[in-house]
Protein backbone atom coordinates (compact mmCIF):
# COMPACT_ATOMS: atom_id res chain seq x y z
CA UNK A 1 0.00 0.00 0.00
CA UNK A 2 1.43 2.93 -0.99
CA UNK A 3 0.78 6.28 1.33
CA UNK A 4 2.09 8.68 -0.90
CA UNK A 5 -0.76 11.16 -2.45
CA UNK A 6 -0.87 11.53 -6.32
CA UNK A 7 -0.42 15.59 -7.71
CA UNK A 8 -4.06 15.67 -8.16
CA UNK A 9 -4.61 13.97 -5.03
CA UNK A 10 -2.74 17.04 -3.29
CA UNK A 11 -4.11 19.84 -5.28
CA UNK A 12 -7.68 18.62 -4.69
CA UNK A 13 -7.02 18.65 -1.18
CA UNK A 14 -5.27 21.96 -0.38
CA UNK A 15 -8.11 23.21 -2.52
CA UNK A 16 -10.24 21.68 0.00
CA UNK A 17 -8.11 22.91 3.01
CA UNK A 18 -8.44 26.45 1.97
CA UNK A 19 -12.21 25.85 1.50
CA UNK A 20 -12.42 25.07 5.20
CA UNK A 21 -9.64 27.42 6.31
CA UNK A 22 -11.83 30.25 4.91
CA UNK A 23 -15.50 29.20 4.44
CA UNK A 24 -15.83 27.11 7.56
CA UNK A 25 -13.46 27.54 10.59
CA UNK A 26 -14.34 31.57 11.19
CA UNK A 27 -17.87 31.36 10.91
CA UNK A 28 -18.25 27.65 12.60
CA UNK A 29 -18.66 28.97 16.33
CA UNK A 30 -21.32 31.74 15.40
CA UNK A 31 -23.34 29.39 13.48
CA UNK A 32 -23.64 26.56 15.56
CA UNK A 33 -24.51 29.09 18.70
CA UNK A 34 -27.48 30.49 16.52
CA UNK A 35 -28.65 26.48 15.42
CA UNK A 36 -28.51 27.99 12.09
CA UNK A 37 -28.43 25.30 9.61
CA UNK A 38 -25.27 26.00 7.29
CA UNK A 39 -27.05 25.47 3.65
CA UNK A 40 -24.65 28.64 2.40
CA UNK A 41 -21.34 26.53 2.84
CA UNK A 42 -23.30 23.40 1.59
CA UNK A 43 -23.77 25.68 -1.42
CA UNK A 44 -20.34 26.54 -1.36
CA UNK A 45 -19.26 23.03 -1.10
CA UNK A 46 -20.91 21.98 -3.89
CA UNK A 47 -19.81 24.88 -6.20
CA UNK A 48 -16.40 23.58 -5.38
CA UNK A 49 -16.75 19.85 -6.24
CA UNK A 50 -16.63 18.82 -2.65
CA UNK A 51 -19.79 17.01 -2.27
CA UNK A 52 -21.30 14.12 -3.63
CA UNK A 53 -17.78 11.83 -4.46
CA UNK A 54 -19.59 8.55 -4.52
CA UNK A 55 -21.47 9.71 -7.58
CA UNK A 56 -20.73 7.29 -10.68
CA UNK A 57 -18.82 9.52 -13.88
CA UNK A 58 -21.62 7.95 -16.32
CA UNK A 59 -24.16 10.27 -14.59
CA UNK A 60 -21.11 12.89 -14.42
CA UNK A 61 -20.18 12.35 -10.99
CA UNK A 62 -16.55 12.71 -9.50
CA UNK A 63 -16.66 8.81 -8.53
CA UNK A 64 -13.48 9.82 -6.23
CA UNK A 65 -11.32 7.20 -4.68
CA UNK A 66 -12.30 6.48 -1.14
CA UNK A 67 -8.63 7.47 0.06
CA UNK A 68 -9.38 11.06 -1.23
CA UNK A 69 -13.03 10.84 -0.62
CA UNK A 70 -11.47 9.93 3.25
CA UNK A 71 -8.80 12.63 3.58
CA UNK A 72 -11.88 15.01 1.90
CA UNK A 73 -14.30 14.43 4.74
CA UNK A 74 -11.40 14.70 7.06
CA UNK A 75 -10.68 17.94 6.15
CA UNK A 76 -14.03 19.42 6.25
CA UNK A 77 -14.30 17.63 10.06
CA UNK A 78 -11.14 19.61 10.96
CA UNK A 79 -13.47 22.46 10.33
CA UNK A 80 -16.51 21.45 11.72
CA UNK A 81 -17.84 17.58 11.85
CA UNK A 82 -21.41 18.50 11.51
CA UNK A 83 -21.04 19.65 8.45
CA UNK A 84 -18.55 16.77 7.66
CA UNK A 85 -21.71 14.63 8.54
CA UNK A 86 -23.88 16.57 6.25
CA UNK A 87 -21.85 15.99 3.08
CA UNK A 88 -21.24 12.14 4.12
CA UNK A 89 -24.85 11.36 4.73
CA UNK A 90 -25.36 12.68 1.19
CA UNK A 91 -23.14 9.95 -0.18
CA UNK A 92 -24.41 7.54 2.15
CA UNK A 93 -27.85 8.13 0.96
CA UNK A 94 -26.70 7.93 -2.66
CA UNK A 95 -23.75 5.42 -2.75
CA UNK A 96 -26.33 2.77 -2.34
CA UNK A 97 -27.65 3.35 -5.22
CA UNK A 98 -24.11 4.19 -7.30
CA UNK A 99 -23.01 0.66 -5.70
CA UNK A 100 -26.48 -1.55 -6.91
CA UNK A 101 -29.01 0.82 -8.81
CA UNK A 102 -29.69 0.26 -12.44
CA UNK A 103 -28.45 2.86 -15.03
CA UNK A 104 -32.17 3.92 -15.52
CA UNK A 105 -32.26 4.91 -11.83
CA UNK A 106 -28.67 6.27 -11.19
CA UNK A 107 -29.54 8.83 -14.20
CA UNK A 108 -33.16 8.82 -11.84
CA UNK A 109 -31.99 9.42 -8.46
CA UNK A 110 -28.10 10.87 -8.67
CA UNK A 111 -28.19 13.39 -11.24
CA UNK A 112 -30.24 15.69 -9.65
CA UNK A 113 -27.31 16.02 -6.83
CA UNK A 114 -24.94 16.69 -10.24
CA UNK A 115 -27.28 19.50 -11.08
CA UNK A 116 -27.96 21.65 -8.27
CA UNK A 117 -26.67 21.73 -4.21
CA UNK A 118 -29.29 19.36 -2.65
CA UNK A 119 -29.08 16.84 0.47
CA UNK A 120 -30.29 13.48 0.66
CA UNK A 121 -30.92 11.32 3.86
CA UNK A 122 -30.17 7.60 4.60
CA UNK A 123 -33.49 6.09 6.40
CA UNK A 124 -32.37 3.08 8.20
CA UNK A 125 -32.47 3.79 12.03
CA UNK A 126 -36.15 3.38 13.91
CA UNK A 127 -37.39 4.28 17.80
CA UNK A 128 -37.33 0.57 18.66
CA UNK A 129 -34.45 -0.93 15.86
CA UNK A 130 -31.21 1.32 16.41
CA UNK A 131 -27.70 -1.33 16.59
CA UNK A 132 -30.20 -3.91 16.03
CA UNK A 133 -32.08 -3.02 12.71
CA UNK A 134 -33.33 -6.29 11.55
CA UNK A 135 -36.09 -4.62 14.07
CA UNK A 136 -37.35 -2.66 11.93
CA UNK A 137 -41.05 -2.29 11.54
CA UNK A 138 -41.27 0.16 8.66
CA UNK A 139 -42.90 -1.88 6.36
CA UNK A 140 -43.88 -1.71 2.47
CA UNK A 141 -46.90 -3.65 1.64
CA UNK A 142 -49.22 -3.72 -1.71
CA UNK A 143 -52.18 -1.67 -1.56
CA UNK A 144 -55.99 -2.20 -2.88
CA UNK A 145 -54.61 -1.29 -6.60
CA UNK A 146 -51.28 -3.75 -6.69
CA UNK A 147 -49.02 -1.32 -5.71
CA UNK A 148 -46.28 -0.67 -2.49
CA UNK A 149 -47.23 1.81 -0.27
CA UNK A 150 -44.52 2.31 2.30
CA UNK A 151 -45.20 3.24 5.91
CA UNK A 152 -43.32 3.64 9.26
CA UNK A 153 -41.00 6.00 10.97
CA UNK A 154 -37.35 6.76 10.94
CA UNK A 155 -35.54 8.85 14.03
CA UNK A 156 -31.96 10.83 14.14
CA UNK A 157 -32.35 11.18 10.21
CA UNK A 158 -29.35 13.23 9.11
CA UNK A 159 -30.09 16.27 6.56
CA UNK A 160 -33.86 15.26 7.04
CA UNK A 161 -35.71 18.28 7.16
CA UNK A 162 -34.13 20.01 3.66
CA UNK A 163 -33.44 16.54 2.49
CA UNK A 164 -34.59 16.44 -1.16
CA UNK A 165 -34.79 12.84 -1.40
CA UNK A 166 -34.93 9.74 0.85
CA UNK A 167 -33.07 6.58 0.59
CA UNK A 168 -35.27 4.10 2.95
CA UNK A 169 -34.45 0.53 4.35
CA UNK A 170 -38.04 -0.97 5.08
CA UNK A 171 -39.12 -4.65 5.15
CA UNK A 172 -41.51 -5.98 3.06
CA UNK A 173 -44.81 -7.45 3.10
CA UNK A 174 -45.01 -8.52 6.87
CA UNK A 175 -42.91 -6.82 9.69
CA UNK A 176 -41.83 -10.49 10.87
CA UNK A 177 -40.30 -10.98 7.38
CA UNK A 178 -36.33 -11.84 6.89
CA UNK A 179 -35.78 -9.69 4.33
CA UNK A 180 -35.58 -5.70 3.78
CA UNK A 181 -35.79 -3.93 0.92
CA UNK A 182 -34.13 -0.52 -0.70
CA UNK A 183 -36.08 2.28 -2.15
CA UNK A 184 -35.95 5.32 -3.21
CA UNK A 185 -38.18 8.13 -2.60
CA UNK A 186 -38.03 11.68 -4.25
CA UNK A 187 -39.47 14.75 -2.30
CA UNK A 188 -39.73 18.16 -3.64
CA UNK A 189 -36.13 19.84 -4.23
CA UNK A 190 -35.13 21.85 -1.47
CA UNK A 191 -32.64 24.48 -2.47
CA UNK A 192 -30.06 26.75 -0.05
CA UNK A 193 -32.34 29.81 -1.02
CA UNK A 194 -35.25 28.38 -0.60
CA UNK A 195 -34.90 27.20 2.89
CA UNK A 196 -35.45 28.41 5.97
CA UNK A 197 -32.11 27.01 7.68
CA UNK A 198 -33.56 28.62 11.06
CA UNK A 199 -36.06 27.03 11.17
CA UNK A 200 -37.32 24.38 13.98
CA UNK A 201 -40.93 23.67 12.25
CA UNK A 202 -41.65 19.78 10.78
CA UNK A 203 -42.08 19.74 7.66
CA UNK A 204 -45.28 17.94 5.59
CA UNK A 205 -44.04 17.13 1.56
CA UNK A 206 -47.20 15.58 0.14
CA UNK A 207 -45.62 13.11 -2.65
CA UNK A 208 -47.30 13.71 -6.40
CA UNK A 209 -47.40 10.08 -6.82
CA UNK A 210 -49.44 9.50 -3.50
CA UNK A 211 -48.62 9.46 0.11
CA UNK A 212 -47.06 11.68 2.07
CA UNK A 213 -43.92 12.13 4.19
CA UNK A 214 -43.30 14.31 7.30
CA UNK A 215 -40.22 15.10 9.20
CA UNK A 216 -40.30 16.21 12.72
CA UNK A 217 -38.92 19.38 14.20
CA UNK A 218 -34.61 19.27 13.84
CA UNK A 219 -33.39 17.50 16.97
CA UNK A 220 -31.62 19.98 19.85
CA UNK A 221 -28.39 18.48 20.09
CA UNK A 222 -25.42 17.93 22.45
CA UNK A 223 -22.99 18.10 19.31
CA UNK A 224 -22.65 18.93 15.84
CA UNK A 225 -25.42 21.33 15.62
CA UNK A 226 -24.28 22.34 12.20
CA UNK A 227 -25.97 19.12 11.22
CA UNK A 228 -29.70 18.68 10.36
CA UNK A 229 -30.94 15.84 12.44
CA UNK A 230 -35.24 14.54 12.39
CA UNK A 231 -37.42 12.33 12.55
CA UNK A 232 -39.35 10.81 9.02
CA UNK A 233 -42.70 9.01 8.74
CA UNK A 234 -43.85 7.76 5.32
CA UNK A 235 -47.26 7.68 5.14
CA UNK A 236 -48.54 5.48 2.28
CA UNK A 237 -46.47 6.64 -0.01
CA UNK A 238 -46.80 4.76 -3.18
CA UNK A 239 -43.34 2.83 -4.58
CA UNK A 240 -43.10 1.98 -8.11
CA UNK A 241 -40.73 -1.15 -9.27
CA UNK A 242 -38.29 1.51 -10.64
CA UNK A 243 -37.63 2.93 -7.24
CA UNK A 244 -36.92 -0.09 -5.81
CA UNK A 245 -33.05 -0.69 -6.02
CA UNK A 246 -31.64 -4.17 -7.15
CA UNK A 247 -33.45 -6.91 -5.44
CA UNK A 248 -36.14 -6.46 -2.68
CA UNK A 249 -34.91 -9.11 -0.49
CA UNK A 250 -31.63 -8.09 -0.20
CA UNK A 251 -31.62 -5.25 1.49
CA UNK A 252 -29.04 -6.64 4.08
CA UNK A 253 -26.57 -7.10 1.67
CA UNK A 254 -27.01 -3.79 0.43
CA UNK A 255 -26.49 -2.33 3.44
CA UNK A 256 -23.36 -4.02 4.79
CA UNK A 257 -21.80 -2.90 1.40
CA UNK A 258 -22.92 1.18 2.23
CA UNK A 259 -21.96 0.35 5.79
CA UNK A 260 -18.23 -0.65 4.67
CA UNK A 261 -18.17 2.07 2.11
CA UNK A 262 -19.81 4.69 5.25
CA UNK A 263 -17.56 3.40 8.40
CA UNK A 264 -13.68 4.71 7.20
CA UNK A 265 -15.76 7.69 6.46
CA UNK A 266 -16.99 8.28 10.42
CA UNK A 267 -13.36 7.56 11.21
CA UNK A 268 -12.26 10.26 9.03
CA UNK A 269 -14.42 12.68 10.83
CA UNK A 270 -12.90 11.10 14.27
CA UNK A 271 -9.43 11.59 12.75
CA UNK A 272 -10.69 15.88 11.77
CA UNK A 273 -11.94 16.36 15.15
CA UNK A 274 -8.49 14.75 16.61
CA UNK A 275 -6.29 16.51 14.98
CA UNK A 276 -8.19 19.61 15.18
CA UNK A 277 -8.37 19.29 18.89
CA UNK A 278 -4.70 18.29 19.31
CA UNK A 279 -3.66 21.75 16.89
CA UNK A 280 -5.50 23.47 18.97
CA UNK A 281 -4.09 22.37 22.23
CA UNK A 282 -0.66 22.59 21.15
CA UNK A 283 -1.39 26.49 20.20
CA UNK A 284 -3.30 27.29 23.30
CA UNK A 285 -0.03 25.17 25.48
CA UNK A 286 3.03 26.92 23.21
CA UNK A 287 1.16 30.14 24.69
CA UNK A 288 -0.03 29.76 28.11
CA UNK A 289 2.36 30.26 30.87
CA UNK A 290 2.46 28.98 34.52
CA UNK A 291 4.87 28.35 37.20
CA UNK A 292 7.59 30.15 34.60
CA UNK A 293 7.25 28.15 32.07
CA UNK A 294 4.62 27.26 28.68
CA UNK A 295 2.39 24.52 29.51
CA UNK A 296 3.98 22.40 26.25
CA UNK A 297 6.99 22.39 28.61
CA UNK A 298 5.93 20.78 31.24
CA UNK A 299 6.99 17.34 31.56
CA UNK A 300 3.88 15.34 31.77
CA UNK A 301 1.43 18.12 29.73
CA UNK A 302 4.31 17.37 26.58
CA UNK A 303 3.82 13.12 27.65
CA UNK A 304 -0.20 14.12 26.80
CA UNK A 305 0.40 15.90 23.60
CA UNK A 306 2.62 13.22 22.78
CA UNK A 307 -0.19 10.63 23.80
CA UNK A 308 -3.09 12.68 21.76
CA UNK A 309 -0.48 12.98 18.74
CA UNK A 310 -0.14 9.19 18.58
CA UNK A 311 -4.06 8.42 18.75
CA UNK A 312 -4.38 10.35 15.81
CA UNK A 313 -1.67 9.06 13.90
CA UNK A 314 -2.86 5.59 14.56
CA UNK A 315 -6.50 6.58 13.95
CA UNK A 316 -5.40 7.91 10.59
CA UNK A 317 -3.15 4.86 9.29
CA UNK A 318 -6.42 2.50 10.02
CA UNK A 319 -8.52 5.05 8.17
CA UNK A 320 -6.02 5.02 5.17
CA UNK A 321 -6.03 1.01 5.55
CA UNK A 322 -9.70 0.39 5.55
CA UNK A 323 -9.91 2.87 3.01
CA UNK A 324 -7.56 1.45 0.90
CA UNK A 325 -9.18 -2.37 1.52
CA UNK A 326 -12.71 -0.96 0.67
CA UNK A 327 -11.91 0.40 -2.56
CA UNK A 328 -10.20 -2.96 -3.40
CA UNK A 329 -13.16 -4.71 -2.41
CA UNK A 330 -10.82 -7.09 -0.05
CA UNK A 331 -12.95 -9.63 2.05
CA UNK A 332 -11.78 -8.26 5.54
CA UNK A 333 -12.78 -4.39 4.87
CA UNK A 334 -15.52 -5.23 6.67
CA UNK A 335 -13.23 -5.74 10.00
CA UNK A 336 -10.93 -2.98 8.83
CA UNK A 337 -13.71 -0.78 8.77
CA UNK A 338 -14.71 -1.55 11.90
CA UNK A 339 -11.34 -0.78 13.57
CA UNK A 340 -10.93 2.45 11.95
CA UNK A 341 -14.31 3.80 12.87
CA UNK A 342 -13.45 2.46 16.97
CA UNK A 343 -9.93 4.03 16.66
CA UNK A 344 -10.61 7.09 15.43
CA UNK A 345 -13.61 7.49 17.66
CA UNK A 346 -11.27 6.81 20.39
CA UNK A 347 -8.70 9.61 18.93
CA UNK A 348 -11.46 12.41 18.94
CA UNK A 349 -12.59 11.45 22.75
CA UNK A 350 -9.46 11.19 23.92
CA UNK A 351 -7.81 14.57 22.46
CA UNK A 352 -10.93 16.36 23.11
CA UNK A 353 -10.75 15.55 26.48
CA UNK A 354 -7.14 15.62 27.22
CA UNK A 355 -7.10 18.60 24.94
CA UNK A 356 -9.69 20.80 27.08
CA UNK A 357 -7.94 19.27 30.22
CA UNK A 358 -4.62 20.95 28.83
CA UNK A 359 -6.60 23.98 28.51
CA UNK A 360 -7.31 24.18 31.89
CA UNK A 361 -10.44 26.61 33.35
CA UNK A 362 -10.77 28.53 29.77
CA UNK A 363 -11.27 24.93 27.93
CA UNK A 364 -14.60 24.89 30.20
CA UNK A 365 -15.56 28.00 28.76
CA UNK A 366 -18.14 27.97 25.17
CA UNK A 367 -16.37 30.62 23.62
CA UNK A 368 -13.47 27.94 23.32
CA UNK A 369 -13.46 25.71 20.48
CA UNK A 370 -12.38 23.02 22.12
CA UNK A 371 -15.59 22.59 24.29
CA UNK A 372 -17.13 21.89 20.88
CA UNK A 373 -14.99 19.60 20.38
CA UNK A 374 -15.53 17.44 23.06
CA UNK A 375 -19.30 18.00 22.88
CA UNK A 376 -18.89 16.92 18.69
CA UNK A 377 -16.70 14.05 19.19
CA UNK A 378 -19.30 11.99 21.73
CA UNK A 379 -21.18 10.50 18.21
CA UNK A 380 -18.51 9.54 16.35
CA UNK A 381 -18.34 6.12 19.32
CA UNK A 382 -22.34 6.15 18.36
CA UNK A 383 -23.58 6.60 14.97
CA UNK A 384 -22.87 4.12 12.05
CA UNK A 385 -22.80 1.59 14.55
CA UNK A 386 -22.05 1.47 18.48
CA UNK A 387 -18.55 0.70 19.75
CA UNK A 388 -19.74 -2.54 20.81
CA UNK A 389 -21.28 -3.26 17.03
CA UNK A 390 -17.94 -2.70 15.54
CA UNK A 391 -15.86 -5.16 18.19
CA UNK A 392 -19.32 -7.38 17.32
CA UNK A 393 -17.60 -7.67 13.72
CA UNK A 394 -14.32 -7.73 14.37
CA UNK A 395 -14.90 -10.39 17.25
CA UNK A 396 -16.83 -12.24 15.24
CA UNK A 397 -13.98 -12.38 12.06
CA UNK A 398 -11.57 -13.14 14.35
CA UNK A 399 -13.46 -16.54 16.11
C1 LIG B 1 -26.58 12.86 15.37
C2 LIG B 1 -27.05 11.54 14.86
C3 LIG B 1 -27.16 11.34 13.47
C4 LIG B 1 -27.62 10.11 12.98
N1 LIG B 1 -27.80 9.97 11.63
C5 LIG B 1 -28.45 8.85 11.17
C6 LIG B 1 -28.84 8.77 9.78
O1 LIG B 1 -28.60 9.67 8.99
N2 LIG B 1 -29.51 7.65 9.40
C7 LIG B 1 -29.81 6.62 10.24
O2 LIG B 1 -30.43 5.65 9.82
N3 LIG B 1 -29.44 6.69 11.56
C8 LIG B 1 -28.78 7.78 12.03
N4 LIG B 1 -28.44 7.87 13.38
C9 LIG B 1 -28.76 6.76 14.26
C10 LIG B 1 -27.54 6.02 14.79
O3 LIG B 1 -26.92 5.26 13.77
C11 LIG B 1 -28.00 5.17 15.98
O4 LIG B 1 -28.27 6.08 17.03
C12 LIG B 1 -26.98 4.14 16.40
O5 LIG B 1 -26.86 3.12 15.43
C13 LIG B 1 -27.32 3.49 17.76
O6 LIG B 1 -28.65 3.07 17.83
P1 LIG B 1 -29.54 3.50 19.11
O7 LIG B 1 -29.39 4.96 19.26
O8 LIG B 1 -30.89 2.96 18.93
O9 LIG B 1 -28.80 2.80 20.35
P2 LIG B 1 -29.08 1.31 20.91
O10 LIG B 1 -29.01 0.34 19.81
O11 LIG B 1 -30.29 1.35 21.76
O12 LIG B 1 -27.79 1.13 21.84
C14 LIG B 1 -27.65 1.79 23.09
C15 LIG B 1 -26.40 1.25 23.77
O13 LIG B 1 -26.58 -0.13 24.06
C16 LIG B 1 -25.34 -0.82 23.95
N5 LIG B 1 -25.43 -1.88 22.92
C17 LIG B 1 -26.21 -1.91 21.81
N6 LIG B 1 -25.98 -3.03 21.10
C18 LIG B 1 -25.05 -3.74 21.77
C19 LIG B 1 -24.41 -5.00 21.58
N7 LIG B 1 -24.68 -5.76 20.51
N8 LIG B 1 -23.51 -5.42 22.51
C20 LIG B 1 -23.23 -4.66 23.60
N9 LIG B 1 -23.80 -3.47 23.83
C21 LIG B 1 -24.70 -3.01 22.96
C22 LIG B 1 -24.30 0.22 23.54
O14 LIG B 1 -23.64 0.69 24.67
C23 LIG B 1 -25.15 1.31 22.90
O15 LIG B 1 -24.52 2.57 22.91
C24 LIG B 1 -27.94 9.07 13.88
C25 LIG B 1 -27.81 9.27 15.26
C26 LIG B 1 -27.40 10.48 15.74
C27 LIG B 1 -27.35 10.68 17.23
Amino acid sequence: MDFNLTGEQKEYLDMVRRFVGRDIIPVSMSLEKGHTFPFDIIRKAWDQGILNLSIPEAVKGYSLDLISTALIIRELAYGDSGIATSAMCNDLANAVIAMHGTEAQQQAFLSPFVERPLLASFCLTEPNAGSDNSGMTTLMQKGKNGKYLLNGSKCFITNASFASQFTVFTKVGKTSSPFIACVVVPALAVEPEAAETGSQACREIPLPCGGRIVTGKPEDKLGQRLSNTASVTFEDVVIEDDQIIGDRRLGFQYLTDVLDYARPMVAAIGVGIARRALDLTLAYTRERRQFGQRICDMPVARETLVAMWKKTELAEMALMKAAFLVQEGAPDRGVYASLAKNLAAEAALFCSTEGLHLHGGYGFMAEFEISKLLRDAQIIDIYEGVREVQNMIIGRELI
